[in-house]
């Protein structure tokens, strides 16, 4: 596909959409919306917007549609799958100056906001309130616009479910420019095909999204961590297994493997509670009945110990569950500022997690590579951080690819997939043909599908080209 340049007539055209101070062709300036973070290579955008309504987005997708310029939107820059990078240069749309709270309310336990807010702010802000919105992926600094069109997961999904399951109504600007409404502010829909839920998970390449309706929850009053070191990822994930089995969901029911523990450490520059056990089990408990968190706290701790646990340490104030849940975020930021890491995302039903992680320690075994595992236990979502240390550039390009293949077939062939809730972006779009279906008819239809969905939708092909699958 050849594609349209960004020509001065066409910045000119912009710059009277924006004003000059929000066309940024500065090569200096592009660079910092030239990666996300993922290892896929930067590529420099020809000129960035930063526009402050929905009707600017509208100008600016009329133009590039027009002209043949590709496409991409961008909120945080925290997509770990290439997703946000600029593969052929053309417009990025940054969403840093539409970071509002729109509406927050409270009868109907909705907020409406703006793409470009941190979901740290939003926690803030509904905390303050006594509401919650539940998802809650661990880069505090990633968005509500990028988590939206990725279906962000997190840390709360065992319980609540994922970005989707919270996800109203949302306002979107389609690749020619029209503006449309998708959903209300109601807990119920069923009216036409649902074009909201193709919205989201679609990683920027349908539509813009420009305004959501979130839903909220009360916030519970009381929280407890408990953070419990096992002699080996057996006992911890039968464990799991059994907190599970006794009918007890915590909002959070994480795992972490004893390198992931220390390399946080040394991120952080502090102790974590325990650090020379094999694995970890962190879970969080809520309510708001003390009596009600102290008991489920004590069939959980007593399970443990039952269980093969070490210890079970305890944090019940704020300060300190922060410290441990600082510790389990940071571990993917803590590996890359050690040097260069490949992040997978691999999900198996939860009964599969032991044989899942097992094979894993396994194949990286074989294949000669170092990784770190931890993730979201309770949903079954592994992260694999796999450290390049000091490999060749040769042996790393080698090795990675054949371990990747290996893992998702073992999660595919465990009733699994290739992507829990980072997406496909670039760095696993050739596995999406193996992922989809239950042979490869089954998934050539879906494949196809896709593409006729995206033709519809985009049929120029400006939209953030060339990601999830070819066309
Ligand atoms: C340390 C670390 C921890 C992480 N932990 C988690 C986790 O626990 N759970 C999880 O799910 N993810 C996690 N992630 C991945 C990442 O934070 C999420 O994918 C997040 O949802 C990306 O949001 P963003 O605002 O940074 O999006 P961006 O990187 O800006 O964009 C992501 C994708 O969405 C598209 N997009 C962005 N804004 C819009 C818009 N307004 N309209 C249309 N398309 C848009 C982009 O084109 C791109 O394809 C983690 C990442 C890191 C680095």
């Amino acid at each position: 596909m050849v594609y349209g340049k960004v020509t001065q007539s066409v910045v000119d055209e912009l710059t009277s959409i924006f004003g000059p101070e929000d066309v940024i062709t500065d090569k200096e300036l592009l660079e910092s919306y030239s990666f996300d973070e993922s290892t896929v290579a930067p590529h420099l955008p020809e000129v960035v917007v930063k526009p402050e309504s929905t009707q600017e987005v509208s100008l600016t997708m009329k133009l590039a549609n027009e002209k043949r310029i590709p496409v991409v939107a961008r909120s945080g820059g925290t997509c770990v799958t290439g997703g946000a990078v600029p593969i052929h240069g053309g417009i990025v749309i940054s969403f840093e100056k539409m970071n509002r709270i729109v509406e927050i309310d409270e009868e109907n336990l909705m907020v409406i906001v703006e793409p470009g807010i941190f979901i740290m702010d939003l926690h803030a802000e509904m905390e303050k309130r006594g509401l919650l919105y539940p998802p809650d992926p661990g880069q505090k600094s990633s968005c509500l616009g990028g988590n939206v069109n990725t279906n962000a997961g997190g840390m709360r999904g065992v319980k609540y479910g994922v970005t989707r399951d919270f996800v109203e109504a949302l306002e979107v600007v389609l690749p020619a420019g029209d503006v449309i409404h998708l959903g209300r502010k109601t807990v119920k829909n069923s009216t036409g095909y649902d074009l909201k839920d193709l919205i989201i998970g679609s990683e920027g390449t349908l539509g813009v999204t420009t305004r959501m309706t979130l839903r909220l929850v009360p916030l519970p009053k009381i929280t407890t961590t408990l953070y419990v070191p096992f002699n080996s990822f057996a006992d911890a994930v039968k464990t799991i297994a059994e907190i599970i089995r006794r009918k007890i969901v915590p909002p959070a029911l994480e795992f972490v493997d004893q390198s992931s523990i220390l390399v946080a450490e040394r991120f952080l520059g502090r102790p974590m509670p325990h650090n020379s056990a094999p694995a970890y089990v962190l879970i969080r408990l809520e309510g708001n009945i003390q009596e009600e968190v102290d008991s489920t706290f004590e069939a959980v701790g007593e399970l443990c110990l039952e269980n093969g646990a070490i210890d079970v340490l305890v944090a019940d104030t704020a300060e300190s569950q922060q410290k441990i849940w600082e510790g389990r975020s940071c571990i993917i930021d803590a590996a890359k500022a050690e040097g260069v890491v490949e992040l997978l995302d691999a999900v198996v039903p939860r009964n599969k997690l032991l044989v899942f992680l097992e094979g894993l320690y396994k194949l990286a075994g074989d294949v000669g590579l170092n990784v770190q595992n931890f993730g979201h236990a309770g949903d079954g979502n592994v992260h694999t951080n796999i450290l390049k240390e000091n490999m060749s550039d040769e042996e790393w390009n080698e090795k990675v690819p054949r371990f990747c293949e290996e893992a998702y077939r073992l999660s595919l062939s465990l009733g699994g997939n290739i992507s829990g809730e980072h997406g496909i972006g670039l760095i696993r779009k050739s596995f999406l043909p193996l992922a989809l279906g239950v042979n490869s008819q089954d998934s050539a239809v879906q494949i196809d599908l896709m593409q006729k969905i995206k033709r519809i939708f985009d049929p120029n092909n400006i939209l953030n080209p060339d990601k999830v699958f070819d066309l």
